[in-house]
């Protein structure tokens, strides 16, 4: 077995229309994030990591954004299918950590339920699954609060190297 790190990093514009979804959880009346799925962020970052640990390209690769498929999917659907992926080359996930950067809301309350949903989708234990949060103090686009970003780390096992 050889271990391998992944990593990924997605940002996505606000959107006032949508509704917010973050590690699969709605926050209700916040504006959500432009995008063809559900344009969740963090599992997006969580999705590139995991791709990335076993060199497989990026998300886009795999569901590219103008499928209709994908159109306003549930991002943890497209988790699903990676951890299928990575159960079809003998890899198995150790762990996953991810920060999100946004100036609201405050992530805390819903962060177990974030955790809990990244980790039933891919079939790992809850503590198997870090999710942090911060701001970007202010600064930049993301400080206007003009969109969400999210990077993660993911660690798998793998059967080769
Ligand atoms: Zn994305």
């Amino acid at each position: 077995m050889a271990t391998r790190v992944g990593i990924g990093y997605d940002i996505h514009p606000r959107a006032a229309d949508r509704t917010l979804v973050l590690g699969g959880v709605e926050f209700p009346g916040e504006a959500g994030l432009e995008g063809h799925s559900d344009a969740d962020v963090l599992v997006h970052a969580i999705g590139d990591a995991l791709l990335g640990s076993l060199a497989l390209g990026d998300l886009g690769r795999h569901f590219p954004p103008g499928d209709p498929r994908w159109k306003g999917a549930s991002s943890l659907d497209l988790l699903r299918l990676i951890r299928a992926m990575l159960d079809g080359m003998g890899a198995q996930v150790v762990h996953v950590d991810a920060t999100v950067i946004a100036e609201a809301p405050k992530l805390a309350p819903l962060r177990d339920a974030m955790c809990a949903n990244i980790a039933r989708a891919l079939r790992v234990g809850i503590s198997q699954v870090s999710i942090k949060a911060t701001t970007n103090e202010g600064l930049g686009a993301v400080g206007r609060g003009e969109g969400i970003a999210a990077m993660a780390v993911a660690t798998v096992e793998a059967s080769s190297s």
